[in-house]
């Protein structure tokens, strides 16, 4: 799993004051840290333990310089787009550490450090009898990523079990715990992407959890799998079971072709533009928005494939087919060997321009591109 990957730089020192806390790497290839494989290097990257450490490693001298220089928080890369080398640090956590910390008849509060595995978390849920993170099964990525952009599949949102989120300020050198509701969770969004990008580390989050059986089959495709793989009521395993099995057989896996999963978000529109759209193209997919009811979601991959573009590759574009739009899947754009970040993020542009044309439109890129 793409998270689980292992920087292959050289490991330039392991200073006696923070020993097995920080690691620290230099000049170190980027093409192994994210999943689209794409090749960048970066100038130098921090591997954390404890978050104490943070605060105090080398008489401050990392924090003074992420104040001065450019730094970007790595999880497991599958949701980053590097278009250059990156001439600062990045800075990721190796703190895996999973408690409860609170239990009632009916919840389980559990605290998980952010480099843990986002599915090892999952797993440890299932395997406790934790009720809500089962939908979520299969997401490649890092717990510390979780919150950023609100994760979410099958009906399901990591904001529906996050009950706050740990963090150290680059900016004050504090720690703080931002309570959900001040995390202004939206859909693929967060505060994180906006007014505390670039300025916080996520250290931990805390989840609260359902020791009740809490089904969430709402979503159709999930709820007839279920069905198909047991009888009786549904349990996590055959939910987490359904939900991956769905997942293998849609997306492609980075390990084979480079990707970062949805390349576009699902856009957002005035409910009226979604029906005056649908006029001229009656099969396509409204879905209602949970955030606002003048609103109308529609699937970017509906409109993508729409549009053609499916299993296309940027040879349509006068590119040199080193990217394209997955066969089977048109949300996710593929990396077919060799791709640069900036030929992903042209073809992408090429993708958008069409699909404004086309249906009048923004697609909006989900991945983070550096
Ligand atoms: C095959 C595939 C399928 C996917 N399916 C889904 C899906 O179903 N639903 C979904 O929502 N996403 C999906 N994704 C996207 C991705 O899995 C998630 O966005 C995941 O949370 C990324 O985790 P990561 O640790 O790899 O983060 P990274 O890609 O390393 O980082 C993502 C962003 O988070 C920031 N960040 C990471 N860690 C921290 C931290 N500790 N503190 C502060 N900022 C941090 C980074 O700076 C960056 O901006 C998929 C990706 C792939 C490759």
């Amino acid at each position: 799993m793409a998270s689980a990957m292992s920087p292959p730089g050289a490991e330039l020192s392991i200073n006696s004051s923070y020993l097995c806390v920080v690691k620290i790497f230099e000049n170190i290839s980027l093409r192994n840290l994210n999943s689209f494989g794409v090749e960048a290097c970066a100038a130098r990257l921090v591997e954390w333990e404890s978050p104490q450490e943070l605060s105090r490693n080398a008489d401050g001298e990392l924090i003074s310089s992420l104040t001065k220089d450019p730094w970007l928080a790595l999880g497991g890369g599958n949701n980053i787009l590097f278009t250059r080398d990156f001439d600062g640090t990045l800075v990721k956590s190796a703190a895996r550490k999973i408690e409860v910390t609170a239990e009632t008849p009916k919840t389980l509060s559990v605290r998980a450090e952010s480099g843990t595995d986002w599915d090892y978390f999952v797993s440890w849920c299932i395997a406790n009898n934790a009720w809500g993170a089962e939908n979520l099964s299969g997401i490649p990525g890092s717990v510390g990523a979780a919150p950023i952009q609100n994760i979410g599949a099958y009906g399901a949102e990591a904001k529906d079990i996050i009950h706050s989120v740990e963090c150290f300020s680059i900016d004050t050198g504090v720690f703080l715990t931002l309570a959900a509701e001040h995390c202004a969770f939206g859909y693929r969004d967060s505060v994180f992407k906006r007014q505390l990008r670039g300025r916080v580390i996520i250290t931990a989050v805390n989840f609260i959890l359902s020791k009740k059986p809490r089904p969430n089959l709402h979503y159709a495709a999930l709820a007839e799998k279920v069905a198909e793989t047991g009888s009786g009521e549904p349990t996590l395993q055959n939910i987490s079971q359904a939900v991956i099995s769905i997942r293998n057989s849609k997306l492609p896996d980075p390990k084979k072709i480079g990707n970062a999963g949805s390349f576009f978000k699902n856009p957002i529109v005035d409910t009226n533009v979604a029906h005056e759209i649908a006029k001229s193209h009656p099969e396509m997919p409204l879905y209602p928005c949970a955030e606002n009811h003048l609103k109308t979601k529609l699937a970017a991959g509906w409109l993508i494939e729409a549009a053609g573009w499916r299993g296309k590759t940027d040879i349509e574009t006068g590119g040199r087919g080193r990217v394209g739009i997955h066969p089977c899947q048109a949300l996710v754009v593929i990396n077919n060997g060799g791709a640069t970040g900036s030929e992903i993020v042209s073809f992408a542009q090429e993708v958008q321009q069409d699909i404004k044309s086309k249906f009048g439109v923004s697609l909006e890129i989900e991945v983070n591109i550096c």
